[in-house]
């Protein structure tokens, strides 16, 4: 998806705001009216309809009048709340070009005022679902109990959390810098995934430096779950880092035992594979090859990880199951709101999202104490606000 932050620059202060208003109204509307639109917003001056109108210009917002006037928020008009959120916290100052695409995730440099490039990973959870339940639209509209906006915001919050805690903890992950909305900030990895490459001057240690951590987070109470070639970064000098959290859980969940041999096996499956490690030549030895691998049951692992650590960072219990039960499935597709396409949004009564209230106060009034604040989010004056 096309992330054309050029328009954060002729966006004006109004156009934050009844976007940020339009995003409130969708707290308990699918389509929210433009009066209520209006009345949130409320505009010294008025003219809400007007700044409606540039928004839906640039897409940030879609109008549906199927049943009455009213529009909601798409997905880049989320994208720009999040990122006009954190220029406002001096977090970064510009965006620059996507460096990722991952399943359900698109992720971009950006940089601060010191020059210092981060990436910044905005979520987009069940994108890849999009098209399936696409067919089903109408028939979905009206039943939605989990919406993509929400578990976006989920996956953002539960990543940042768990980088943040297994940082303190000593493991190899991005430095966790901020998180708002389906938007995270981490720093930079030097490297590549390890899907792309081709030869290494020490796999042996690179692979045991990769499993030791795959048991040493069960240690600590956690499986990755995706623990694969494409959530492992490698940098020149062979230095590991591991990407890539929402889906972790917990060693006492009941599939912990499957997810750890799933990680476990996906790795030796890899390096055996790709850099011709030698137990993938025993692996038909079906006895010499389970003992090579680590064995869940004789980990001893530290359970309650999950509650003790990520409680303070705003990560709930029910979040975990919210999202959890999105990933595993148990969400049924009409559980799911549907998405007319995937840089738009459409949503019934969207659980969750009171902090929104605190954003949009914290930007406000910051945008009104330091005026325009950051390069890429200068407004021009009142009146230009259309074109770039
Ligand atoms: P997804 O959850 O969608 O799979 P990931 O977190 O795995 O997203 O990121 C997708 C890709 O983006 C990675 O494979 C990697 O190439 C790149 N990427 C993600 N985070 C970083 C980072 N902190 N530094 C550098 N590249 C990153
Ligand atoms: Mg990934």
């Amino acid at each position: 998806m096309k992330l054309d932050v050029d328009v954060l620059r002729y966006l004006s202060k109004d156009d934050f705001r009844v976007l940020t208003a339009v995003e409130m109204g969708m707290r308990n509307h699918e389509i929210v009216p433009s009066d209520l639109i209006g009345r949130i917003a409320s505009l010294k001056h008025g003219g809400t309809y007007k700044v409606l109108k540039n928004l839906l210009k640039h897409k940030l917002v879609h109008h549906d009048s199927s049943k009455y006037d009213g529009f909601r928020l798409t997905y880049l008009g989320y994208d720009f709340l999040a990122i006009k959120t954190m220029v406002n916290r001096g977090v970064f100052t510009a965006v620059g070009r996507q460096i990722g695409v991952g399943k359900e995730s698109d992720i971009f440099e950006v940089s601060n005022e010191d020059g210092t490039v981060m990436a910044m990973k905005l979520h987009r959870l069940g994108r890849t679902s999009f098209r399936a339940v696409k067919s089903k639209r109408d028939y979905l509209r009206h039943r939605s109990s989990f919406n993509w906006l929400y578990l976006s915001r989920l996956a953002a919050l539960k990543e940042f959390a768990f980088m943040k805690a297994l940082e303190e903890h000593g493991f190899p992950v991005p430095n966790a810098v901020d998180c708002n909305r389906h938007c995270v900030v981490m720093s930079l990895i030097q490297g590549y995934p390890l899907v792309q490459v081709k030869q290494l001057q020490n796999p042996e240690t690179v692979f045991e430096t990769i499993i030791g951590l795959v048991v040493r987070l069960a240690e600590h109470g956690l499986i990755h779950c995706d623990f694969n070639e494409f959530n492992i970064m490698i940098d020149d000098d062979e230095k590991v880092t591991m990407i890539d959290f929402p889906q972790m859980v917990s060693v006492s969940h009941r599939n912990a035992q499957m997810y750890f041999d799933r990680d476990i096996e996906c790795i030796f499956k890899f390096f055996g594979k790709r850099f011709n490690l030698s137990f993938e030549e025993c692996s038909d030895d079906i006895d010499d090859d389970e003992s090579s691998r680590p064995s869940f049951s004789s980990i001893t692992k530290t359970a309650g990880f999950l509650d003790k650590e990520l409680a303070a960072s705003g990560f709930t219990r029910k979040d975990e199951d919210d999202i959890q039960k999105f990933i595993e499935g148990d969400v049924e597709e009409d559980d799911v709101s549907d998405d007319e396409h995937d840089s738009e949004l459409c949503q019934t009564n969207i659980k969750g999202f009171d902090s929104l209230h605190l954003d949009q106060e914290e930007s406000t009034s910051r945008c009104n104490e330091e005026g325009q604040v950051v390069e890429i989010l200068q407004s021009p004056e009142v009146g230009q606000s259309g074109d770039p």
